[in-house]
């Protein structure tokens, strides 16, 4: 897909009427994935100001420092019909951000705008109230397009070709950090522009979940769960978990990990337009229960990603939102009674019927060593 596929010129107008929706004056956003999902300018985050003001009223705004303008421009924010208003050294870019406003009483701030800025924008703005633009967004990034799902499907398979050589780099006598930094490499070069995580979970440390790596060495028998994930340099994000095992795993692992199996086939399988969120969550835990594991099932089912490797929709009990054609998030149920655990997680992307996989690596307890 290509960058205005990817990015269309139309977000702009589609987050102002959203801010209005939301009784929202404007929205200001700066660096972070809400940025990059309007304009797709991956911008840094610095203590020199970028934001991007959206006014309900009026004609969207880019202010970037000066030195950052060039870099702007070579984004693909600059083939909008997107005013670029560059600031100097000595400039106040609050208030120049807040003169453009003018009088507003309600304005939206991304989810991740720094303390450091919303507070100067508190005080640049004193007449008015701030709140998180973030609910206005969600509404757009929820439901991905199919070039959204394009470039999430070319995320999966980048992991997938990870994945496909994890088996062959494990072995006994070898630590955690140490097939974690190859595994970091091996991220990097199946074309993700940065590494998010490496989880190398091996014996007792395959049941805490976010587990990093350590310095223990992994022995024969041991049962190892590795969870891993980058962001593409379309900015989308990849995660998927296979849980391996060195020679034969022990026989209480074996009838749990057919448990677990089944329960994210189910969870996959209840994946459609019009069911709730929490019923994919309840379709994995229902036969983990059922099996005498629920209380070793610690965590929700998933997590949507997209320009994020965490966002909405949360796959979760209390979760009543209705799933929709282009939500892509995690199916990810686990199983942690110690000293042991396993995990099975794929993306996958609810379509006009059901659920499409993006990840395909064997999801059988794979016998490495
Ligand atoms: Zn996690
Ligand atoms: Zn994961
Ligand atoms: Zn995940």
């Amino acid at each position: 897909m290509t960058s205005d596929e990817l990015y269309p010129a139309d977000r702009l107008e589609k987050v102002r009427e959203a801010a209005d929706a939301a009784g929202l004056d404007a929205v200001l956003l700066t660096p972070g994935p809400d940025l990059r999902y309007v304009i797709g300018y991956d911008a840094k985050q610095l203590e020199r100001l970028t934001c991007l003001a959206v006014p309900a009223g009026s004609d969207p705004v880019l202010f970037v420092p000066r030195l950052e303008l060039a870099a702007a421009q070579a984004s693909p924010a600059g083939a909008l019909a997107l005013e670029m208003v560059p600031w100097d050294e000595t400039d106040d870019p609050f208030a120049l951000v807040a003169g453009r406003l003018g009088a507003v009483s309600r304005v939206g701030v991304s989810d991740r705008m720094w303390a450091l800025s919303v507070l100067k924008f508190r005080d640049a703005l004193p007449g008015a109230r701030l709140a998180l633009a973030g609910g206005a967004l969600r509404t757009l990034r929820i439901r991905k397009s199919p070039a959204e799902v394009a470039a999430l499907r070319e995320a999966g398979a980048a992991i997938d070709r990870v994945h496909a050589q994890v088996a062959g780099w494990l072995r006994p006598g070898l630590t955690e950090r140490a097939v974690g930094s190859v595994i970091t490499e091996s991220i990097l070069a199946e074309g993700h522009a940065t590494v998010d995580f490496v989880i190398v979970g091996s014996g007792p440390n395959a049941a805490s979940p976010h587990h990093e790596v350590s310095d223990r060495v992994m022995a024969a028998g041991d049962v190892v769960v590795v969870d891993i994930g980058g962001t593409m340099p379309s900015g989308y994000c990849s995660d998927s978990t296979r849980t391996y095992a060195l020679g034969e795993p022990p026989a209480e692992f074996t009838a749990y990990y057919k448990v677990l199996y089944d329960a994210q086939e189910a969870a996959c399988a209840a994946v459609r337009p019009g069911v709730t969120a929490e019923s994919v969550d309840a379709a994995a835990r229902e036969p983990i229960t059922r099996a005498g594991f629920g209380a070793a099932f610690i965590h929700r089912t998933g997590h949507g990603i997209g320009l994020e490797a965490h966002e909405d929709p949360y796959i979760v009990a209390g979760n009543r939102e209705p799933l929709e054609p282009g939500m892509a998030f995690s199916v990810e149920p686990g199983i942690y009674p110690g000293p042991h655990g396993a995990r099975i997680e794929d993306i996958v992307v609810c379509t006009q019927d059901g659920a499409e996989r993006l990840n395909h690596t064997p999801r059988e307890l794979v016998i490495a060593g």
